[in-house]
């Protein structure tokens, strides 16, 4: 394969050298989740990076639950991980795999390194072993169960295995170097004692393997070539390299790490978002106000948007925050000339026109999106009795204020000039009915004789427009304000969700299904909540405002 070299990034330039070097046949990349929450934004970037590579390299990608620890795994979560990975169109064809399913080669792998000298059962608490350890600057001290024999290490290994141990008792120990500078390689416990039930392979094990012993294998036995991680791990490298080597795999899997993905000010990680989640403060893991994928879901982002965001984020080895507001630039970009542009009013107050007959009503038709004609065109009634919005109107304006005043004449978009006459206040002043006549010689919204009018308002039929409930967000922590307070609690945004149950959206948006989006003239875009809406009573979620003061950063 030719590729122009500076263009790629650093692994792509690693891949392309293995190929050249005859180390690599066929690129075999995996996503590895634990199945112990949702995935989110930052997932998304290693699954389209590690999918993204094995397609553009024409080799294989595999979806692998890394489910080597029993504690905090549940079905459901690999049931929505199953369902995000797909929904982002990374395809895992038939290459589905579990760690769980390889514990009886880890076994093996293990009593191999016991064979070779390469490991020992250890009598040492969890606390002791730390103490054992050393420090940055000070080696460790040889474990007093190090000169065990072979067989006797066999031997409590199998007694481990067969359940003979509490949680705690003995671990098995790697042999590598009580005095490396790196802490990992002390001896790391590989292998430990826990009492648990698996939510694959119930209670069949009773010791578990580590996950730094683990993880190598699991990419030997499925033949992954390049072991993408993030940088987290860059201190474990020597241990995954120690692991399969000393196993002695004929096709070595080579570990390479990338910076994690963060947003700015916004939480993602996934120990914050399950605290949200557990603390009942989010209505669970898809809360439109989160940033998981399941969440992004159901706000209305699409594939297409995450896909190319993660594309504009790139692949670096240093850590750096992505701006929510290029994600928000995306969603915008992609529904643009996708979706359908209707009228909807938030806050309604009703907009009587006096000479219009009374009981009479006429099809107006609007294109659905200026900037596509291919989506077609639709219609809204218009008659006597409209909504429109309360910001639209002022008893008494300030300076360039264009919208509906007393004595003022707007346009009422796609429909006629009005002029306001006079309104009607309840005994708490606010503004029940406004009263306007119209000019019946500017139909379409065009002026009649070149007068000019300044505003233009969006509005609904009263009568025919259909009652919704619209959800506008903000972020729920900021992170730049302060996850948490002083006494622990986390420190909300009290604005994050505002739910506006009095809106009227044109009848064209009424029988809108759960995902369907639209764009609300000047209001931004929004899609049915899939969790919430009924045909009965539609919900909508904000996906994004229109505006943005926006731009996306040089490219380097
Ligand atoms: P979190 O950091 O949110 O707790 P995690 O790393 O514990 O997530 P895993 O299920 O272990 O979640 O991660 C699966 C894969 O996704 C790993 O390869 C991990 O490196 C990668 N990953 C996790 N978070 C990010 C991120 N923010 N950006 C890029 N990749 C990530
Ligand atoms: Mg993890």
């Amino acid at each position: 394969m030719e590729h122009e070299a500076e263009s790629r990034n650093f692994i792509e330039q690693i891949i392309d050298k293995d190929i050249s070097e005859g180390t690599c046949k066929e690129v075999c990349t995996r996503f590895p989740p634990e199945p112990n929450g949702y995935l989110h934004i930052g997932h998304a970037k290693s699954i389209l990076l590690n999918a993204g590579l094995a397609k553009q390299y024409g080799g294989k990608f595999n979806l692998r639950f890394d489910d080597t620890n029993p504690t905090k795994e549940r079905t459901e979560y690999v049931e929505s991980i199953k369902e995000d990975v797909k929904w982002l169109g990374a395809d895992w064809e038939d290459r589905l795999f579990f760690a769980s399913d390889y514990f009886g080669q880890m076994y093996e792998a293990a009593v191999k390194l016991i064979k070779k000298g390469k490991a020992y059962v250890s009598d040492l608490s969890a606390e002791e072993i730390r103490a054992y350890r050393g420090t940055l600057t000070e080696a460790g001290k040889e474990d007093p169960s190090a000169g065990r024999s072979i067989e006797e290490n066999l031997a409590l290994f199998e007694e481990m295995k067969a359940g003979k141990y509490k949680d705690g008792e003995k671990v098995l120990r790697a042999r590598i170097d009580m005095a490396s500078p790196n802490m990992n390689m002390r001896d790391p416990v590989i292998y430990r004692v826990a009492h648990m039930t698996h939510h694959n392979t119930k209670d069949e094990w009773s010791i578990y393997p580590m996950y730094d012993f683990a993880h190598p294998i699991e990419d030997a036995i499925e033949g992954i070539t390049h072991s993408i991680c993030t940088l987290e791990f860059e201190d474990h490298r020597p241990l995954y390299d120690w692991v399969v080597r000393e196993l002695a795999y004929e096709y070595p899997p080579k570990q390479i790490e990338f910076a994690k993905l963060y947003l700015t000010n916004v939480v993602t990680g996934k120990r914050y978002i399950k605290r949200l989640v557990d603390e009942k403060i989010v209505d669970g893991w898809d809360d439109p106000r989160l940033v998981s994928i399941a969440a992004l879901r159901r706000r209305g982002f699409t594939p297409e948007s995450i896909r190319k965001f993660i594309e504009l984020c790139g692949v670096s080895k240093s850590n750096s925050s992505a701006d929510y507001a290029m994600l928000e630039y995306c969603i915008r970009e992609d529904l643009k000339l996708k979706k359908a542009r209707v009228m909807a009013v938030l806050d309604p107050v009703k907009v009587i026109i006096d000479n219009y007959p009374e009981g009479q009503t006429e099809e107006l038709t609007v294109v659905n999106n200026m900037e596509n004609e291919d989506l077609g065109a639709h219609t809204i009634p218009f008659c006597r009795e409209l909504y429109i919005d309360r910001e639209d109107f002022m008893e008494t304006p300030p300076k360039k204020y264009f919208r509906m005043f007393p004595g003022n004449e707007v346009r009422l978009m796609q429909a006629y000039f009005v002029t306001c006459n006079s309104f009607i206040k309840d005994e708490t002043g606010k503004v029940t009915e406004i009263h306007c006549t119209y000019d019946p010689d500017s139909k379409g919204g065009n002026s009649p004789d070149g007068r000019k009018v300044k505003g233009t308002i969006h509005w609904v039929p009263a009568p025919y427009a259909k009652k919704a409930e619209v959800r506008l967000y903000e972020n729920i922590v900021d992170e730049e304000a302060g996850v948490y307070n002083e006494d622990g609690s986390l420190n909300l945004n009290p604005n994050s969700l505002t739910t506006l149950s009095n809106c009227y959206i044109e009848p064209y948006a009424a029988d809108a299904k759960a995902y369907d989006s639209f764009q609300f003239v000047r209001q931004g875009y929004f899609c049915v909540d899939a969790k919430c809406s009924t045909p009965e009573h539609l919900v909508f979620n904000r996906i994004v405002s229109l505006k943005s003061s926006y731009k996306l950063p040089k490219q380097s």
